[in-house]
């Protein structure tokens, strides 16, 4: 095991790895921006180094800072959490030239998977399946792509390559709008994420957004940890997840599991991963690959007992993973509200102090979150302040706990979207299960305030 490890990262995920590495007697080194000077794990750190200002670009993206932070702390291993550098191969690639192990997957696989086309034709490879559209990146000439979208079908969606967070997508209804559509996405793509391709898809009309945890060590093993149901979504931005997806058959999660833990042997891949798919009318449909931890990986956790961070670390140090697939068992029901700093109906951003801060308790109920009570929340980075997730042994437990929990939470000084998740808890269509991906957006629309 390593002796020490550099988190580059900040806020919830900052904490969740350094309790991961307590609880693995590891020593963890936290970097932070002069924004987060003041944050609990920063105050709680053994070690800390400053790596920048405030904005993102000259601290928490800034790898020569980052790399230098594990340099001058002698740190083994750099944790990249999630956003940020996580999915930059560049950055795990010199990591790795600089002598340091990137808890992670290879450069070569992040590389892979980073761009959504190659990420799908490797899919196609492994025999996972995955939505109808353009073999691969969509060519220039305009009749082409119009001759693509007549097969796939309309409506379709047009999609950066290296696209990412909800953004570089979008849906063209009729032939007149094709054209235009492909050349403002590219121009945004070419803009947003130095990379213009695009690629075609079927736009599935009410598809939810159902995806497989996976993790996977150097030595070809590899485990799947159960789905996820993230289709509680607003502008492709998920606010709350659960784990199991209500009524879906076991046998298929089952068979889409074993199809992800084949393409990771293909692959090679090591640590832990997300297959992300569209489900709609009993079908799986791949759309992307994350190679990092995710927001929602504690509902996993919560059901499998598994802890996801601990596990990234072990395989990353070399260890083979400790439970085979027979051993992974799904309890009961998960449920997890993401907290952010915003208004919860209009949900423009609100940084700012935080007066008072009550965290909920009691059985099943887990809080995920850096805040405190005069914690002041920067407004340089995204709005989640936290996450509040419980478990009970059906789901009817779980939103019953969540109610309760949600109930109890007190954040002042800020806005939060805690009323928001509140009313989704007792929100008739949501308890019934199964709502998909729209379901959000046109309560909120209906919901008007
Ligand atoms: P990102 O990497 O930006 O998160 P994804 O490919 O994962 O992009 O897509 C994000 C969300 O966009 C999905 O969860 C879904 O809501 C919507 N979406 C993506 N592709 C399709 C599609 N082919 N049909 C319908 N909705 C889609």
């Amino acid at each position: 095991m390593f002796k020490k490890i550099l988190i580059a990262n900040r806020g919830e995920i900052a904490l969740r790895i350094q309790r991961a590495c307590r609880e693995l007697g590891v020593r963890a080194v936290m970097v932070y921006s002069e924004a987060d000077r003041d944050a609990k794990y920063v105050r709680l750190a053994e070690e800390a180094v400053c790596i920048g200002p405030a904005a993102s670009s000259l601290s928490y993206l800034n790898m020569p800072a980052i790399i230098s932070a594990a340099e001058v702390t002698d740190a083994e291993a750099i944790h990249p959490g999630y956003g940020f550098l996580s999915e930059n191969a560049d950055f795990a690639e010199r990591v790795e030239k600089s002598g340091f192990q990137f808890i992670g997957p290879t450069p070569d696989c992040i590389r892979i998977m980073g761009d959504k086309v190659s990420a799908k034709q490797a899919m196609i490879r492994a025999g996972v399946p995955c939505v109808p559209g353009s073999e691969g990146e969509l060519p220039d000439d305009p009749v082409q792509i119009r001759r693509i979208a007549k097969s796939v079908g309309y409506p379709v969606i047009i999609k950066a390559a290296g696209g990412g967070g909800g953004r570089g997508m979008r849906v063209v209804h009729t032939e007149a709008a094709l054209i235009n559509a492909v050349a403002m996405t590219k121009a945004e793509a070419g803009a947003a994420f130095g990379n213009p391709s695009v690629y075609m898809e079927k736009f599935l009309q009410n598809p939810r957004h159902i995806e497989i945890q996976i993790l996977a060590d150097s030595f070809k093993n590899a485990v799947y940890l159960g789905e996820r149901d993230c289709s509680m979504q607003r502008r492709h931005q998920k606010i709350l997840e659960e784990a199991p997806a209500p009524g879906i058959n076991r046998k298929l999660i089952e068979r889409i599991g074993e199809r992800c833990v084949t393409a990771c042997k293909k692959m090679g891949y090591r640590g832990a991963g997300t297959f992300e798919f569209l489900y709609e009318a009993g079908e799986f449909y791949f759309i992307e690959m994350n190679t990092r931890v995710q927001v929602e990986h504690p509902v996993t956790e919560m059901v499998t007992g598994v802890d996801i961070v601990k596990t990234q670390i072990m395989v990353a140090a070399g260890e083979k993973l400790p439970f085979t697939q027979r051993q992974i068992t799904i309890s009961g029901h998960a449920i997890e509200c993401r907290i952010n700093a915003e208004d919860p109906f209009k949900f423009t951003p609100s940084p700012g102090r935080i007066t008072t801060w009550h965290a909920p308790g009691g059985p099943g109920v887990r809080v995920d979150s850096h805040i405190y009570s005069n914690y002041f929340v920067p407004p340089n980075y995204d709005s989640m302040i936290g996450k509040l997730i419980v478990h009970g042994d059906t789901r009817e437990q779980a939103l019953a706990r969540m109610r309760t929990a949600l109930l109890e939470t007190a954040v002042e000084g800020i806005s939060t979207n805690i009323p928001l998740h509140r009313e989704l808890m007792v929100d008739a269509k949501f308890m019934a299960g199964g709502t998909n991906i729209h379901y959000l957006e046109h309560w909120l629309e209906q919901h008007k305030r």
